[in-house]
């Protein structure tokens, strides 16, 4: 069942055609030199004349700084408004391989390419899980703070106007061709540290603003569940870093999380340590301390650096598009379970729905409608509903007791698991199986979980 459900978990792998190199933040007026995206298509909405078509993107993290790199390229007079341009998204930052690939990522803002992963159960048994990886594979640890400044500044250096503005409200056109008037408070050496009430005016807009989204409330989107992450920084000595360099640690159990699992990241010159959870988030810092501790004799001597807390979304937003204004990444709630993962799908909605817009607008010569922005929703539902639907599952069997836990580590020390999830978690494809090796599987799954719920029934007659 196991493997049938990995098998389920889809994404397209896809490569851009340009290679781009980084180049310095500019803070000038877009321009749309670098088209790069070609449109040719028949559509009846308005022609734009004396202009391009003008598209706000508010917030630069991941899903923002693609979206504003795709506008700008494809002819839109594009605008990035990110509150804080040294931001630094708390985050465990791994990313899958296929990333580098798709944005075109340069190997110097990887910090550590991570090889090996141990799963540690309840009981502190450790399975070793990343064996089947191929030379050249790895999972990639950045962070973020480094990650969407290069975004960032790739988007400029395509064209886009980079604003460091918070973004306040936005006032809705009353007709189709009218704009949307974006208020936000602007900070730049003209305003100095106070910042300055400020308008813009735009044919559309694209949320990116994270899971506290404001764009999202403008058009009432509506709420969705989600957990809260907190992780703290160590830096840990020279010679405990070393087990670290391209190893990173998943740690599952009630003590660490009762619907999640905690970690341990390496990155450049610490460690990052973290946990979340959705069910218990007044209890946070408990599950916190209870992961430090797991990891204590690997990180004893460490020094926390920094101590960093954000909601994680849960589920996509009821409402993702309305009229001109479109939701991506965390603002449109796209982290999937189980693994928590949300920088690619974070990325790569962003530039799918600048696509969708580049595409509609004919390269910013026609207005745009809400049908145009819809595409992206289509294409992105059909590629990753799966995939979402299939960890969802998974959290909901294996994430559910301690020996569910026990049961889904010794589950993961079987190669075929390790390579169909590695397969589908570094390419976002499907991973062909092996019809023997599945039936195989499906049987070891099943005495797991057989196990595990004899256990879990002996533990519960104890606790009476
Ligand atoms: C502790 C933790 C660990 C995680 N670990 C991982 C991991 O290892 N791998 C992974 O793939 N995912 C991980 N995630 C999830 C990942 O961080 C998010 O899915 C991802 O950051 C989403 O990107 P985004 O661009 O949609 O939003 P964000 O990264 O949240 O970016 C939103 C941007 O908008 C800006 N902004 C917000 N409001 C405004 C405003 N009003 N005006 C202007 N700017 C604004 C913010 O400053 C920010 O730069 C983790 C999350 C947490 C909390």
């Amino acid at each position: 069942m196991a493997s049938l459900a990995l098998k389920t978990f889809v994404g397209l792998r896809y490569y851009t055609a340009d290679h781009h190199r980084h180049h310095p933040t500019s803070l000038s007026k877009p321009t749309t030199t670098h088209k790069r995206l070609h449109i040719i298509a028949g559509k009846s909405s308005p022609k734009i004349t004396g202009r391009n078509l003008r598209v706000a993107v508010v917030g630069g993290g991941p899903a923002g700084g693609a979206a504003a790199e795709t506008l700008a390229k494809g002819g839109i007079e594009t605008y990035l408004i990110e509150r804080k341009l040294d931001n630094c998204k708390p985050c465990g930052g791994a990313i899958p391989l296929c990333m580098v690939g798709e944005f075109d990522l340069p190997l110097d803002i990887i910090d550590r390419r991570v090889t090996k992963m141990k799963m540690i159960s309840p009981s502190n048994v450790a399975v070793d899980i990343g064996q089947t990886l191929k030379p050249h594979e790895y999972i990639g640890m950045v962070r973020r703070e480094i990650l969407d400044s290069y975004l960032r500044d790739r988007a400029a250096s395509s064209g886009a106007a980079v604003i460091n503005g918070l973004f306040l409200k936005m006032d809705k056109p009353k007709t189709s061709d009218e704009p949307y008037v974006l208020h936000y408070t602007g900070y730049d050496s003209k305003t100095g540290g106070a910042g300055e009430r400020r308008k813009l005016e735009v044919d559309a807009v694209i949320g990116a603003d994270g899971a506290n989204s404001r764009v999202a409330k403008s058009i009432e989107a509506g709420d969705y569940e989600y957990a809260i992450a907190f992780q703290e920084r160590i830096k840990i000595p020279d010679e405990k870093m070393q087990y670290y360099e391209n190893l990173a640690e998943m740690y599952v159990g009630d003590d660490v999380s009762p619907d999640f699992y905690g970690w341990v990241f390496p990155k450049c010159d610490h460690v990052a340590v973290g946990t979340g959870t959705v069910t218990h988030k007044g209890d946070i810092k408990k599950f916190q301390t209870a992961t430090r501790h797991r990891a204590r004799d690997k990180i004893l001597g460490g020094r926390i650096i920094r101590v960093e807390a954000h909601p994680i979304p849960e589920h996509p937003r009821p409402r993702r598009i309305a009229d001109r204004v479109a939701l991506v990444g965390d603002a449109a709630g796209y982290v999937t379970k189980c693994s928590g993962e949300g920088i690619y799908f974070a990325a790569k909605s962003g530039r799918m729905c600048a696509e969708a817009i580049v595409e509609g607008s004919e390269n910013g010569k026609r207005m745009v409608e809400e049908g145009d922005l819809r595409k992206y929703l289509e294409k992105w539902d059909k590629m990753y509903w799966p995939t979402y639907k299939v960890l969802d599952v998974l959290q909901k069997v294996f994430y559910r007791s301690n020996p569910a836990r026990e049961a889904f580590v010794e589950m993961c020390a079987d190669k075929y698991v390790q390579k169909m999830t590695f397969d589908s978690y570094l390419y976002k494809k499907v991973a062909p199986g092996n019809p023997l090796e599945d039936l195989k599987l499906a049987v070891n799954t099943i005495g797991s979980l057989v196990r595990a719920n004899a256990l879990r029934r002996e533990m519960e007659k104890m606790s009476v």
